[in-house]
């Protein structure tokens, strides 16, 4: 009797917010909160409605009140960035704790303002240019900043390798340039990675650990290494050098769980992207490793109520 009493006073009550349950990292999050013996809710972000008022924030979902929640989980897809992050927000605002919080996930979303933050705090990172909509005569300069053809170009808000160009010679890197230009749209310029051979690394960062990492390569012929296009993963051991990047990279983001992606180069590690809502899918496929559960682990750490639970079960 005591004993189920200990247990139900210290359940977490643990919300995912996602957009569909059925998702790889909804449902294995859902499992791992179940199998900790915690509560698992799923949220739609766009079907939350936020209750906003001096003192009582409040969220409101399928007409009722959703009360108060230990933890949230943000899986928020790059389209509905503004709204998803204001319900984390919310949630921030009655206190709940989050494993990702809204200003990293902002901030995470922009390519430019992360490379800032990246470059600003020492962390290698491949040469990159931004210029606003540049004009004929300064995209010659701009090209031979980041070392000449070949380049990458990417659109500032792309996800899964859409948006990322390879522009082989400077007349290519020019036409693309002015073209995007012409249409008002903003881009960055990087250096090219050959070396990486088409070959990315992710990191799997949680609290300041590597908990998982995997080399992505891209299908032949193809120098994007997402799996979403088609690359495939292995298991690797990461170096000192790019264990202390991957962790730095988070940890300057102000992100507790990041999936972190490098490039090996022959100076080292650089950092292209930081992740704030990680999947799931490919990184336990290949490592094997129970990612889905030490995220639970980590939220049980922090939300306090952990330590009285194992305390009260010696005590019974
Ligand atoms: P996305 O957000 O669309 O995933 P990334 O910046 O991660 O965009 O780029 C997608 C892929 O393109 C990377 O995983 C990597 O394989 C390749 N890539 C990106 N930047 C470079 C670069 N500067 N040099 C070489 N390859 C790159
Ligand atoms: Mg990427």
């Amino acid at each position: 009797e005591l004993i189920t009493f200990a247990e139900n006073l210290y359940k977490l009550k643990i919300a995912v917010i996602s957009r569909n349950p059925k998702l790889y990292s909804t449902s294995r999050l859902r499992e791992e909160i179940e199998n900790k013996g915690h509560e698992a809710i799923i949220l739609d972000a766009v079907k939350c409605s936020m209750y906003i008022e001096k003192g009582t924030p409040d969220i409101i979902y399928n007409g009722k009140v959703i009360g108060p929640v230990d933890a949230i989980i943000p899986r928020i897809g790059s389209t509905i960035t503004f709204y998803g992050t204001a319900i984390v927000r919310q949630f921030e605002m009655m206190k709940t704790f989050t494993t990702a919080e809204s200003q990293a996930i902002i901030r995470s979303r922009d390519k430019l303002r992360s490379l800032q933050i990246l470059s600003r705090t020492g962390v290698g990172i491949p040469k990159t240019v931004f210029a606003n909509f540049p004009k004929d005569a300064d995209v010659e300069q701009l090209i031979s900043q980041v070392g000449g053809a070949p380049l990458v170009i990417k659109l500032l808000e792309g996800t899964q390798g859409v948006g990322v160009i390879l522009a082989d010679t400077t007349n290519s890197a020019k036409s693309i340039i002015e073209a995007f230009s012409g249409l008002q749209t903003n881009i960055l310029i990087q250096e090219f990675i050959g070396e990486s051979k088409g070959t990315d690394i992710r990191a799997f960062v949680i609290n300041g650990k590597v908990v998982g990492a995997m080399e992505r390569k891209g299908a032949e012929g193809e120098f994007r290494s997402n799996l979403h296009r088609g690359g495939q993963g292995n298991n690797i051991r990461l170096s000192k050098d790019e264990k202390a990047a991957a962790i730095k990279a988070a940890k300057v983001m102000g992100l507790k769980i990041a999936g972190v992606d490098m490039l090996r180069s022959n100076n080292g590690p650089l950092i292209i992207e930081v992740n704030s809502s990680p999947g799931l899918e490919g990184i336990e496929t290949v490592t094997g490793v129970n990612i889905a559960g030490k995220i639970i682990e980590f939220i049980e750490a922090n939300t306090g109520k952990a330590e009285q639970h194992i305390k009260d079960k010696i005590r019974v």
